[in-house]
């Protein structure tokens, strides 16, 4: 008898129907003869609208409370696909992330998982029933729920398939699997048979939304394999495994992009040792994510300073920065939305030289302006305005010919 772990996301579980449609999934992997543990994300957009009418009643919600708002919405659910169950004479249980014993360091809104004490989920396993686990959320030492970052029921469903040795993690969501690109941008867009965590870990991180990156980083530690696939029809998805050779196929793997991009630029900051030290502590110490930096080189002792931080962060970046930039000496500091991010990724560019000089043509081709450009061994990443993203990604998954099946 396997044990399965089965996670659902918000549009696979948006509606009565939708919730009775999966419950029918379910018991069919249970009637396999198989143990089962579901994690349910929140219905449809209920998370986008917590969010809403949170900020409806104040312009800066508590943290603390937020997070307990935002795990509200995968309680529905989950209490919702254990009735459905049961009503179709299955038994079956609902827990919350602190009931199922998920533990989380009191970090709000983007906690990580410290430990899971599993013993209610294996007792209630062993009473032969299926397991529903509300996703995204857990609690602290203090007894406070925490929720684990947008797309977090990803990371819960690995974390539980990881503590429980499951024999797989299975992501049901609304597309059959993950693509070379967002298939929603990209209509002509190749489902991938397989793909190494490296490569799901970098296009995740870079915006393909269709993994938490997170849940693909435990993966890759515990070798737990992940399939992706579509929770409405029975067409096979896309396995995250270790080991798919690199060497005979098309070394671009995906390409990812990202719409949540704010910019900051220092402008003016004096070129001495410790500056960017000073500017970029206290973002770090609050929690900002600064993800691509770039410093001009300096004329006359004075050097500009970019860097990229999500859209949501960016008043609590500028809060910080300005009185930094003031005390420096710095000229000036502008602010600006708008920007997208596009990534090429694949391990096999690593020995391949050229991969960066293709991307900057492709887009060079459309006219498309390149505003800053970061790279990792295996990803290269171009900052562009948002209005053309949709036509930078397009043309990059031409130029690499990323809708031709792989060659062995
Ligand atoms: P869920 O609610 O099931 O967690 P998400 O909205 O978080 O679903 O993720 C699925 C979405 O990810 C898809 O609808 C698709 O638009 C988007 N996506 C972005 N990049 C990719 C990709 N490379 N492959 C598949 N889907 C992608
Ligand atoms: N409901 C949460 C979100 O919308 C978590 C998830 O769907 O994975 O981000
Ligand atoms: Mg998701």
């Amino acid at each position: 008898m396997a044990l399965i772990v089965q996670k659902y996301g918000g549009t696979s579980v948006a509606t009565a129907e939708r919730i009775k449609a999966v419950a029918d999934r379910i018991i069919r992997t249970k009637e396999a003869g198989h143990r089962v543990v579901v994690v349910v994300s929140a219905m449809g957009d209920t998370t986008d609208e917590l969010i809403a009418l949170a900020h409806q009643v104040t312009d800066e919600p508590s943290e603390r409370e937020l997070d307990l708002l935002l795990s509200t919405g995968e309680i529905v659910s989950c209490t919702l696909m254990a009735m459905a169950l049961r009503a179709k004479g299955y038994e079956a249980v609902a827990l919350t992330g602190p009931q199922a014993g998920i533990l989380t360091e009191p970090a709000y809104g983007r906690a990580q998982i410290i430990r899971i004490e599993p013993e209610r989920i294996v007792r209630e396993l062993d009473r032969g029933r299926i397991v529903i686990v509300a996703g995204f959320q857990g609690m602290t030492e203090e007894f406070d729920i925490t929720t684990l970052g947008r797309g977090g029921s990803d990371t819960t469903a690995v974390a539980l398939a990881v503590i429980r040795r499951a024999d797989r993690c299975e992501i049901y969501t609304d597309v059959d699997g993950v693509f070379t690109a967002d298939p929603r941008l990209v209509p002509r867009a190749r489902k991938l048979a397989e793909i190494d965590y490296e490569e799901m870990l970098e296009l995740a991180q870079q915006g393909a939304r269709v993994m938490h990156p997170r849940a693909v980083e435990l993966g890759a530690v515990y070798n737990m394999p992940i399939v992706v696939r579509s929770s409405f029809n029975d067409n096979p998805g896309t396995l995250i495994h270790k080991g798919v050779a690199v060497e005979i196929r098309n070394k671009v793997r995906g390409i990812a992009h990202d719409t949540n991009v704010a910019k900051i630029t220092i402008v003016g900051v004096p070129d001495r040792p410790g500056i960017a030290a000073a500017l970029f502590a206290p973002l770090a110490e609050h929690g900002v994510n600064v993800d691509v930096i770039v410093q001009n080189a300096s004329l006359h002792g004075l050097t500009d300073l970019s860097f990229t931080v999500a859209r949501g962060d960016l008043s609590k970046a500028l809060r910080l920065v300005e009185p930094v930039a003031r005390q420096i000496g710095a000229r000036d500091v502008v602010a600006s939305n708008g920007w997208a991010k596009v990534s090429i990724v694949g391990t096999g560019m690593q020995h391949s030289p050229g991969y960066a000089a293709r991307m900057f043509k492709a887009l060079a081709d459309r006219n498309i302006n390149i505003e800053m450009i970061t790279t990792s061994e295996i990803r290269i990443t171009c900052i562009i305005d948002e209005a053309r993203v949709q036509e930078a990604v397009q043309a990059l998954h031409d130029a690499f010919q990323l809708e031709q099946p792989e060659l062995a």
